[in-house]
């Protein structure tokens, strides 16, 4: 009960804004379902105080990401970017559909996409990680360690939303934004997520995902399933679900994609990714059997993703073939990933800092 009061007073005493309270700056972003933009406060006090904003106008789906990033604030913030408020926009006249606005912090440039993208990934991701550090000889091995760090902290960040009940289902290099405040990844972009814990959004919208980074399975919960709860009562039953069909197993497979695409720079590109998934679907997402029938000719850009995995005995190998495996349920979960022994070693310095 006492949660409620505190959410209730939350509520009460945060600002709350209204569209023409903003200056929209460049355009950051476009979808199917919302435009996104770089924006500030028009009153320059407020402003110097919330510093640089993203503002997203969003169609109907609006109203489940500001349900998503309310309950994200209270049950995982560090997970994701800072959420500061969500609101309808009154229709404007005429038969314009209603439109939602919400607003985060800027957390920075970069998502993990466009770090990818660089010739110096992953060194450019350790210089954001680090500052401004002296020029140590680059070279497997230190690659290796930033590769790790950004795989604990993108898990810490998964296992966050998953540990609250809800599955993201479009983990991508471009919903990742490095948080220069932070210091850390951090998740965006929950338009397509569930919250299976209280059923919002559990019909699946399989138009919402990507399918780059999709799982084999379509449906985050078997269609067996009996019907999908849609209000909150499901609340007792959904555990159960849970456990049976394992739903967050649907972002590890994504993740995983993600941790073979920083391993491997030529399959960095959507093209090569995309020849990759029907590779491994055509030997029947048997990583191993992908394995033996490309390395033998593989290119030396191929290649440094096996040495690099294959470093201490294979275990980072051993951990990607954890995340990508057909059956959800044989996949490692975010928090039985993070113990995995891939992350005993040191990481980078900081990365300790932010649990
Ligand atoms: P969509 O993919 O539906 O267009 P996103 O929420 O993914 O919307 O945002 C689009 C882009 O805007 C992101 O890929 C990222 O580059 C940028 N962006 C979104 N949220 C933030 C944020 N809090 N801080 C900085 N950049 C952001
Ligand atoms: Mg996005």
């Amino acid at each position: 009960f006492d949660m409620f009061i505190l959410a209730f007073l939350e509520r009460l005493f945060r600002p709350s804004f209204r569209k023409d309270d903003f200056v929209l700056g460049k355009k950051l972003g476009e979808g199917a379902f919302g435009v996104v933009y770089k924006a500030s406060l028009s009153n320059p006090k407020a402003s110097s105080k919330l510093g640089d904003l993203v503002l997203k106008k969003a169609t109907e789906y609006g109203a489940v990401e500001i349900w998503m990033n309310e309950r994200v604030r209270r049950a995982c913030a560090n997970s994701c970017a800072d959420f500061v408020y969500g609101f309808l926009e009154r229709k404007s006249k005429g038969k314009g559909a209603e439109e939602y606005c919400l607003i985060w912090r800027f957390e920075g440039e970069d998502t993990l996409y466009d770090l990818m993208q660089s010739k110096e990934f992953p060194y450019n991701v350790e210089t954001k990680i680090l500052g401004d550090i002296q020029d140590l000889p680059k070279g497997l091995g230190r690659e290796n360690r930033i590769i790790q760090t950004v795989m604990r902290q993108l898990l810490f960040a998964l296992d966050g939303l998953h540990s609250t009940g809800i599955v993201h289902r479009d983990i991508k290099p471009q919903n990742l934004i490095f948080s220069e405040a932070a210091r850390t990844f951090k998740i965006i972009d929950l338009g397509a997520a569930t919250d299976l814990r209280v059923g919002i959004n559990y019909i699946p919208k399989e138009f919402l995902l990507d399918p780059r980074y999709t799982a084999p399975e379509q449906y985050i919960m078997s269609t067996q399933t009996p019907s999908a709860p849609s209000v909150p009562v499901a609340t007792a039953l959904s555990p159960v679900l849970w456990q049976l069909n394992r739903p967050d197993r649907f972002d590890i497979y994504s993740l995983g994609l993600i941790f073979l695409q920083m391993a491997f720079p030529a399959l960095r590109t959507d093209s090569s990714l995309i020849q990759f998934n029907r590779q491994l679907k055509r030997v029947n997402y048997d990583l191993q059997a992908w394995r033996r029938t490309v390395e033998p000719r593989a290119a030396p850009d191929l290649r440094k993703g096996f040495e690099i995995l294959d470093l201490d005995d294979g275990i980072g190998w051993e951990l990607l073939s954890s995340m990508i495996r057909y059956k959800a349920r044989r996949r490692v979960s975010a928090k039985a990933a993070l113990a995995h022994p891939y992350f005993n070693r040191e990481g980078l310095g900081l990365s300790v800092m932010q649990n």
